[in-house]
């Protein structure tokens, strides 16, 4: 498995666009296949996201890196995960910030990757059960805010969980199945700045400030 991670890094991200050391460190480092159901363990590594619990997914490496990387995170940063599904972002987050705070809807899916993080030793990692659509105030604000799942919308109240200079990196789309990832990155006074980093493809941010159920 560990020559499989060193492989997955070099051909799936260095050859592409990740170089941040720190990304490329912490996706060295997390064992994606504690993270992806037993059945696939064998192909935990592979080029693509796979089927978890609850009809949700595990993103592919290359866009979690991809993500992340577009977060401009640095040890000292907090950080919010709207998402948790498996946990392998927060638990790839958690190895570069020093906070996570994971926000999943699905009771379930929550538990089991609460149960993980503990598991690995990952103690820098808070999940809550709720709706992370309108971000999770009490630990605002965030240096960073990662939405792992698909909204019609930027939402408001995520820029407002921002510090100063902050960065929020989601997948928008008007579609629920198919979105551009967009980073928004708060400026000193006026508009939030908005950049269009790629297509993706999540599963439907369910919530107040995403798709009605
Ligand atoms: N980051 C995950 C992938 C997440 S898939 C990983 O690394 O495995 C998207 C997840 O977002 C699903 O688990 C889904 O249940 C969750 N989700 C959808 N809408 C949500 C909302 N409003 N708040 C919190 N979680 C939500």
């Amino acid at each position: 498995m560990e020559s499989q991670r060193k492989n997955m890094v070099e051909t799936q991200l260095k050859n592409r666009d990740i170089s941040d050391p720190l990304v490329l460190k912490a996706m060295g480092e997390v064992p994606r296949e504690a993270f992806v159901p037993k059945e696939r363990i064998g192909i935990a590594y592979s080029d693509g996201p796979l089927p978890i619990a609850d009809g949700q997914t595990i993103s592919q490496p290359y866009i979690v890196a991809l993500m992340i990387q577009a977060m401009e995170v640095s040890p000292e940063d907090h950080a919010l995960d709207v998402g948790t599904g498996s946990g392998y972002a927060a638990a790839v987050l958690s190895r570069i910030v020093e906070r996570v705070y994971s926000i999943e809807r699905h009771a379930s899916l929550a538990e089991s990757a609460k149960a993980l993080f503990k598991k690995l030793g990952y103690d820098n990692i808070e999940v809550t059960v709720g709706d992370g659509s309108i971000g999770l105030p009490e630990h605002s604000p965030y240096d960073a805010i990662v939405v792992t799942a698909g909204s019609p919308d930027i939402p408001e109240q995520l820029i407002g969980q921002l510090k100063p200079f902050g960065r929020l990196v989601i997948p928008v789309g008007s579609l629920p199945v198919m979105q551009k990832l967009i980073r928004v990155r708060k400026v000193n006074g006026g508009e939030p700045l908005r950049e269009n980093i790629g297509d993706v493809r999540f599963v439907p941010l369910v919530g107040i400030a995403g798709w009605k159920e």
